[in-house]
């Protein structure tokens, strides 16, 4: 029995020994501890055993139960670790790959340029209005010094909801409401989104953004309207951009003038950027109209002022020399990335 016993033990060791995996060592598990395996049947043939020798007999068979227990438990535990490590190992996580992109898009020119035109005034001690991109013909038109009929009506065409509800066709009823409220004196931007009923094209689109600027004050003079816009353009586009001021018209404005610049790209010299002109458009501007100021309930003789309009999108192209503008509403941010 003794012997039996012991080679029993050998042979569990030796096959737990062998095992590759866990599966295999419960197998050898199963054959010596299981119901039927060979320690259960030793302990079956008890019976068989004189009673005398059954005390000694059932330690030998505890004692090897106790060993081959603990060598499966020392097996398993080492086939763990190694599996753990394996695992480790294959799903290790390489810190120098590249990182997938987290995308969230890009700032718009025209937001980066809004950006750039607001610092530049609000540094000039302007405030920032909006107003409604819904608006009343008469603040449109009419407050404007562009009452029925008034051939500047035609070339702003605009989206009508109503007889007296327009889309605005430009930021300057803007103007109108802050007059209309009778703070003075008033020094303030009004950017925002504007409609044409023009056709889509390099240099047209139905809806686009202008920023109107509003100065009204005692003593304003046109002196005033070109150092302020002399001063923008400097910081817009460089310390060393002149303007020009050329005569136009305007209803809501007398005298009335188009400012160039001179081309950032030449100096002035003349390139394929400017067509050669050395110069570039880039608003209209004009002391404010006295009927305009009367209109919304200031005294045209205690106070005057200049009002002026951007293109934002003009900006935006001139700035970051794009050169389609439909380019600026199709949102790739491929395109949107590069600025
Ligand atoms: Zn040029």
């Amino acid at each position: 029995m003794e012997e039996k016993l012991k080679k029993i033990r050998e042979e569990a060791i030796a096959a737990m020994e062998a095992a590759e995996d866990l599966a295999q060592l419960n197998d050898v598990r199963v054959a010596y501890l299981g119901k039927k395996g060979e320690l259960t049947a030793v302990l079956k043939g008890m019976k068989d055993v004189e009673p005398k020798d059954r005390p000694a007999v059932g330690q030998l068979v505890n004692e090897t139960r106790t060993a081959i227990e603990e060598k499966l438990e020392e097996t398993k535990k080492g086939m763990e670790a190694k599996a753990l490590e394996k695992r480790l190992k294959e799903e290790v996580i390489d810190v120098t790959l590249p990182a997938r992109k987290n995308r969230v898009g890009h700032a718009h020119p025209n937001s980066i340029a809004l950006d750039e035109v607001e610092r530049i005034f609000v540094g000039m001690g302007y405030e920032v209005i909006e107003g409604p991109e819904v608006e009343y013909d008469y603040y449109n038109f009419e407050a404007l010094n562009i009452p029925e009929n008034h051939p500047a009506k035609d070339e702003q065409d605009t989206f009508y909801i109503n007889q007296n509800i327009v889309l605005r066709t430009q930021t300057s009823p803007v103007q109108v409401r802050v007059m209309e409220q009778g703070k003075l004196p008033i020094r303030m931007i009004a950017p925002g989104r504007v409609f044409r009923s023009d056709e889509v094209d390099a240099t047209h689109s139905p809806s686009f953004h202008q920023i109107e600027g509003l100065v009204i004050d005692k003593n304003i003079t046109f002196a005033d309207l070109k150092g302020t816009l002399e001063e923008f353009a400097k910081q817009l586009f460089g310390a060393e951009t002149k303007v020009k001021f050329r005569p136009h018209h305007f209803p809501f404005t007398e005298p009335s003038a188009e400012v160039d610049v001179t081309c950032f790209k030449c100096g002035g010299k003349g390139c394929r950027f400017c067509k050669g002109e050395g110069w570039i458009e880039i608003l209209g501007c004009g002391m404010v109209h006295p009927h305009v100021l009367e209109m919304s309930g200031i005294d045209p003789k205690e106070y005057t002022g200049f009002a002026f309009g951007v293109g934002l999108e003009r900006i935006a192209l001139l700035k970051y020399e794009i050169d389609d503008m439909r380019l600026l509403y199709e949102n790739d941010d491929r395109f949107l990335k590069q600025f």
